[in-house]
């Protein structure tokens, strides 16, 4: 996947240089493109912000520096391949659900916001429009970071093992079960008798259950949009009881 994002402070993009991103680049699965859209300004102090128009606090990033940025870094009249994101409190929100969709892409653009935000009319260069949550950070560099992490680490070759990812919160639509790895016993609190025992079908079932309890007790949200099968019905089913005599706690 080509990435490109369009920030006029590109030091804060280090980050993605490291660690599973930055093995990736490494071999070419993702390639990133950092751009300054200072440097397209046409102002003679190469400013990219201006007062708003009819007065107001801070300042407004003006359109021709980022729109000049994009035309030249972009085919911006006719790519498919390609979405532009700008990166908004104003936007629709990103889920796990906007990451699978993105992780089809095969070029993705980020254009973050600064000071008071975006001239309005930006938005008709954009494809859509990204918020990571309702509450508002100086600039769209984090952002941007959020959604490439989430959205890189669902690309084949990315993470070892595409099941890690699979079985992770929000993927299928649940959260994940409860995991233990070594010791067996650390400060008095025991790894869960059953995942020792090395029965695969049991293990199955215990996280199935552990995850819809999960789900139930901390994001009743998500489990109403989650289509149970027969399997999983009973399992709630189970959970809810013992919930009313008080069995089962997290
Ligand atoms: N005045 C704007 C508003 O009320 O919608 C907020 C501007 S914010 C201080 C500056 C920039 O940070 C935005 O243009 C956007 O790029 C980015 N930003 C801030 N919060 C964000 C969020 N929750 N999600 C995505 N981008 C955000």
């Amino acid at each position: 996947m080509e990435i490109t994002i369009f920030s006029i402070f590109p030091e804060m993009f280090a980050p993605l240089n490291a660690s599973l991103l930055g093995k990736a680049q490494e071999k070419g699965v993702i390639s990133l493109e950092i751009v300054d859209f200072r440097h397209y300004s046409l102002d003679k102090h190469r400013a990219v912000d201006d007062y708003p128009f009819g007065g107001g606090a801070g300042m407004v990033l003006t359109p021709q520096p980022i729109v000049d940025a994009l035309r030249d870094k972009l085919n911006t009249t006719a790519d498919d391949d390609l979405e532009i994101i700008m990166l908004s409190p104003q936007g629709q929100v990103f889920d796990q659900q906007a990451a699978r969709r993105l992780a089809q892409k095969k070029k993705l653009a980020f254009v973050c916001g600064h000071y008071e935000g975006f001239d309005e009319r930006i938005r008709s260069f954009v494809d859509s429009e990204y918020t990571i949550g309702d509450y508002v950070l100086t600039g769209g560099e984090l952002p941007a970071m959020v959604m490439i992490d989430a959205i890189c680490r669902l690309i084949p070759g990315v993470i070892k093992e595409q099941a890690s990812f699979e079985e992770d919160s929000f993927y299928q639509g649940l959260l994940e079960y409860p995991q233990y790895t070594r010791p067996r016993i650390f400060e008095g609190m025991e790894v869960p008798e059953i995942l020792i025992g090395g029965h695969h079908e049991k293990i199955r079932l215990w996280r199935k259950k552990q995850s819809l309890l999960r789900t139930l007790l901390r994001r009743p949200d998500l489990l109403h949009q989650y289509p149970l099968n027969q399997e999983e019905e009973k399992l709630l089913a189970e959970i809810k009881m013992d919930l009313a005599v008080g069995e089962n706690h997290e």
